[in-house]
């Protein structure tokens, strides 16, 4: 049996001196990270701070009977870094604010530290503040991430022009096929305790699901290849939803064909498995936290053979519309079906 140390034992202010004391810094433009009123940053001459801000409620966006905490510290700093990598930026910091129920104990929230301490290591960010507060309920967390691009470099949602090619990185739908599997082992789980979950078998999709990376490898390459993306989104709610959200923004319609939507075998193995249409998974499973992008028609050969890179079809006139063109060559309006909050 692990330690289990009730919080009221350590205080708020012991809670913090412990997670201050796993944090190491290594950005040059950290200034002063943890333990002062506020942290002081130092940007790179001639560079824009971009700044984006992410929340995760616990049984609304995660669900602790199947998601180790550490994952969900892990998950957490993940997406905030995929939303400044979609900005073409390169992250820098992250502030960590929690709001946490009187079940959790400190090595709970120390797991939860742990995996945002590898995730930080992982992408070279510092984590350099937070808040900390008690909640009635469950766990909260809020986590602001600060990213830095080159002066006027930034790539928007609203770039991109009609024969824009479309490219998504990695490949799609896992992520939502690992929801579906851990919501069936715990549906099972819940009728009948005795059962050991089925996870073994799910590798990869799990992972996509519990363990996501932001593609800030791919805006590393994208560079060094002289590529610069027209628009760019990353995927959260799903490949409809954010293309449509890139046509809106770029006053475009698009095409995105069915045949060229990269899958991955693990994948489509579970899909089949659940009877679910492996191209709706692509389009409206969302969390691959893959990158969604545009580039002019030039770019074409630079991006042709890149293994993580599909070019998945084109922006066109606004007047046609987005649509998917299926294998027989129809076209079916791409709809936002992705995960609706309210
Ligand atoms: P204040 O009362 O000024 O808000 P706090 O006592 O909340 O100060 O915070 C003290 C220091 O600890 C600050 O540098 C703050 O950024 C940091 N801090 C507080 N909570 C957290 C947390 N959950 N994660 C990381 N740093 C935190
Ligand atoms: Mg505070």
């Amino acid at each position: 049996m692990s330690d289990i140390t009730p919080l009221d034992k350590v205080g708020e202010f012991g809670l913090i001196h412990r997670i201050q004391n796993t944090i190491t810094l290594q950005q040059p433009s950290t200034v002063l990270g943890i333990g002062d009123d506020a942290a002081v940053i130092a940007p790179a001459a001639n560079h824009d701070v971009v700044v984006s801000t992410d929340m995760l409620v616990e049984g609304v966006h995660f669900d602790l009977t199947f998601c180790p905490l550490k994952h969900v510290g892990y998950k957490a700093v993940a997406v905030n870094v995929s939303d400044i990598a979609a900005m073409n930026a390169t992250p820098t910091q992250i502030v960590v604010s929690i709001s946490i129920g009187a079940r959790f104990s400190v090595e709970a929230i120390e797991e939860l530290y742990e995996g945002m301490r590898l995730a930080c290591e992982a992408y070279n960010v510092d984590l350099v503040g937070g808040d900390t507060t008690a909640s009635r309920g469950g766990l909260t967390i809020n986590i602001t991430a600060l990213g830095q691009v080159e002066h006027g470099k930034a790539v928007r949602r609203s770039g991109a022009g009609p024969n824009d090619l479309i490219c998504v990185t990695g490949d799609l739908g896992g992520a939502f096929l690992g929801l579906q599997v851990l919501e069936r082992e715990k549906q099972a789980w819940q009728a009948d305790p005795e059962t050991q979950p089925e996870l073994s078998k799910y590798p990869y999709v799990l992972q996509r699901q519990l363990r996501p990376e932001a593609r800030m490898d791919i805006i590393h390459e994208l560079r060094d290849l002289g590529v610069v993306p027209t628009s760019m989104i990353d995927i959260s709610d799903g490949l409809a939803s954010e293309t449509l959200h890139l046509c809106q923004a770029s006053g475009t319609g698009a095409r995105i064909f069915s045949e060229n939507l990269p899958i991955a075998n693990p994948t489509l193995e579970v899909a089949e498995e659940f009877n679910l249409d492996p191209i709706m998974c692509m389009l409206n499973g969302g969390e691959d936290y893959e990158l969604l992008f545009t580039v002019p028609l030039s770019a074409h050969d630079k991006l042709k053979n890149h293994p993580d890179i599909t070019i998945i079809g084109h922006m066109i006139d606004k007047s046609e519309g987005a649509n998917l063109i299926t294998k027989a060559g129809q076209p079916v309006p791409l709809r936002a079906q992705g995960w609706q909050h309210f």
